[in-house]
Order: structure tokens, then C-alpha cells, then sequence
């Protein structure tokens, strides 16, 4: 990514140092934190990808820095109204990509990027004095928008759709199901153990060893799906719903401070227990039902809050 600048007085938009900041190739120095050792601010939290930063000490003056997932690159720093740009006689790609562009030569090569750890090592290397304000990178709802008349489930089908969530809910093999093909296996191997020959056992003594160690190991598991059928009754033939975490975009619920991903099945609201184990889903009518949770989306590594 190349940037030739901008004129004295110009500001460029927060979505171009996002673009900007997203393809930069990183050929500056890389400044590490600074060792001291004094306790670390606590003020200063982890920003957001996207935050921009703005060091102002007056309109001829500045350095403007975003958060990516590197560290915080400071994308432009302007010093008595001149922007800090590549060396006279750099070969790098970018200078050599302006190289092409008319008008030739060119007025101005690329600006000089730096990428910094964090916030205090990029506000230690900062001159005296100025003022650093702070840019949220704002989500865009309005992108978005969610009709209110839609039902609880189809409002979620529709944030599925817009914000291109790959998770889904889909039906489980019930209890019973999974003891019936854990018994087929187990009178399987039975039946070919039982058809092994002394003419068999001398020709292919592995054979018989084969089939009794997999008799072996299907038959603790097959024990256990039958003791948990019985215990689970008439219910046993109930298919569970497991939601199949998929993609890095998804919905979340938050309930008793608990996050629970979000997605559905036929015509219910689908939840799943836990984070760490979203095969267990819970099936839900409408949000009521839920207990009213605050939903938010994970959208490209952004989390937006979202009002249903
Ligand atoms: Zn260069």
C-alpha cells in the first residue's frame, strides 16, 4: 500500500488509514517497549483494531497512529507541515511502485510508517508537550439493520445473513440411535469371531486378535449408551440439537454473564450450553423464553452490540 500524502491542512478519512493500516506492509523498524521499571499504566487498556490514535501539538505538527493486529502503527507523522517519507535513494517496494506513477518524479515518496508495540512505547517516543486525542472505530448499524416486526427466531436468521455467521444448529444422533449402532458392531464382531475356523486361526492367526480387540473396546462404550438409555427413558430417542461453531463471525447471548453462541434450527432459537462445549444446544421459542439476554455479534474481529 502506497500513500503519496496528503496536502498541508488535509485530513485523510478514518476508512482510508483503515485500508491503509490493513495492507500496510511493515518494512519500518519495529520499536519494542520501553524497559523501565516502573509499574505499567493501568489506564491504558489494549485497544481495539481499527482505534485511531492523534498526537497534536498544532496544525504543522502531528502524528496519527492505528491499532492493527501487530502492535499500533504509526501511519503518519508530520513535522513543521512536511510528512515524514521514505529516504531519498530508498529501494523498497512502495518507492518503487511510485516510481510509476506520474507525474514523474514524484513530488513526494511514501510516507514512513512505524510500527510501535503499544500505546506507551508510541507515546514515549512523542516530543514534548501536544495533546493525544483518541478515535474509537465505530461500528456501522446502519449497515445492518434488523426490521423490528420480524419474529424473535427470524431476527436471528437475519443477523445469520448479514453478518455472515457460518455457525449452525443441526440435529444429533439420539441416545438410543447411538446404543443401536454400538450393538450392531458388537454382534457384528461376535458373528466373525464366531465364523474363525482352526484352519482360519492357522493361516491367519492375526484374524481372531483383529476382532477381539475391537469386541473389546466397542463393548465398554456400547455398556455405557445402554445404561444412559435406560436411565433417560422415554426421552431417549430424542434427537439433540448441537450447534456446529464454524467461521469467526457469530451471535452471542450473554446470560447470567455467561456467553452462549447463538444461531437456529427449523423454527427455534438455538443456544449452546457453554462456550467450550457448543455441541449441547438449548432450543428456545422466542427471546423471552431466553430470559431477555443482551446479544452482541463478533463481525470481522469487531464486537458490536446488537438491540433486538
Ligand atoms: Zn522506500
Amino acid at each position: 500500500m502506497v500513500t503519496h500524502g496528503l496536502g498541508k491542512g488535509q485530513v485523510m478519512k478514518l476508512e482510508d488509514w483503515i485500508i491503509l493500516a490493513d495492507g500496510a506492509q511493515i518494512t519500518e523498524e519495529f520499536i519494542p517497549l520501553p524497559e523501565s521499571d516502573e509499574e505499567p499504566e493501568s489506564d491504558e487498556e489494549p485497544l481495539a483494531n481499527g482505534t485511531k490514535l492523534r498526537w497534536t501539538l498544532d496544525e504543522n505538527n502531528y502524528r496519527v497512529a492505528i491499532q492493527i493486529n501487530k502492535g499500533l502503527l504509526q501511519v503518519k507523522s508530520v513535522i513543521d507541515g512536511g510528512g515524514e517519507c521514505h529516504d531519498d535513494g530508498c529501494g523498497c517496494r512502495p518507492c518503487a511502485d511510485t516510481r510509476m506513477v506520474p507525474p514523474f518524479p514524484w513530488s513526494r515518496r511514501p510516507l514512513k510508517q512505524t510500527l510501535f508495540a503499544d500505546q506507551k512505547a508510541w507515546k514515549a517516543s512523542l516530543p514534548g508537550g501536544g495533546t493525544v486525542t483518541v478515535t474509537e472505530l465505530q461500528a456501522r448499524p446502519s449497515e445492518k439493520k434488523i426490521p423490528v416486526e420480524l419474529s424473535d427466531v427470524e431476527k436471528i436468521k437475519a443477523l445469520t445473513k448479514s453478518y455472515k455467521v457460518k455457525t449452525y444448529s443441526c440435529q444429533s444422533v439420539s441416545p438410543l440411535e447411538r446404543m443401536i449402532a454400538y450393538e450392531g458392531s458388537v454382534n457384528n464382531y461376535r458373528s466373525i469371531l464366531a465364523s474363525i475356523t482352526l484352519d482360519d486361526d492357522i493361516s491367519n492367526p492375526r484374524h481372531r486378535h483383529v476382532y477381539t480387540k475391537q469386541l473389546m473396546l466397542t463393548m465398554p462404550l456400547y455398556l455405557k449408551q445402554k445404561a444412559e438409555v435406560q436411565a433417560l427413558g422415554d426421552q431417549a430417542s430424542v434427537k439433540p440439537i448441537k450447534v456446529v461453531p464454524s467461521g469467526k463471525n457469530n451471535i452471542y447471548a450473554t446470560i447470567n454473564q455467561q456467553e452462549h453462541v447463538v444461531s437456529f434450527y427449523d423454527n427455534k432459537i438455538t443456544l449452546s450450553t457453554d462456550m467450550r462445549f457448543p455441541n449441547a444446544g438449548m432450543l428456545y421459542d422466542n427471546f423471552a423464553q431466553m430470559g431477555n439476554p443482551q446479544f452482541h455479534v463478533v463481525y470481522r474481529r469487531r464486537k458490536i452490540p446488537i438491540t433486538l
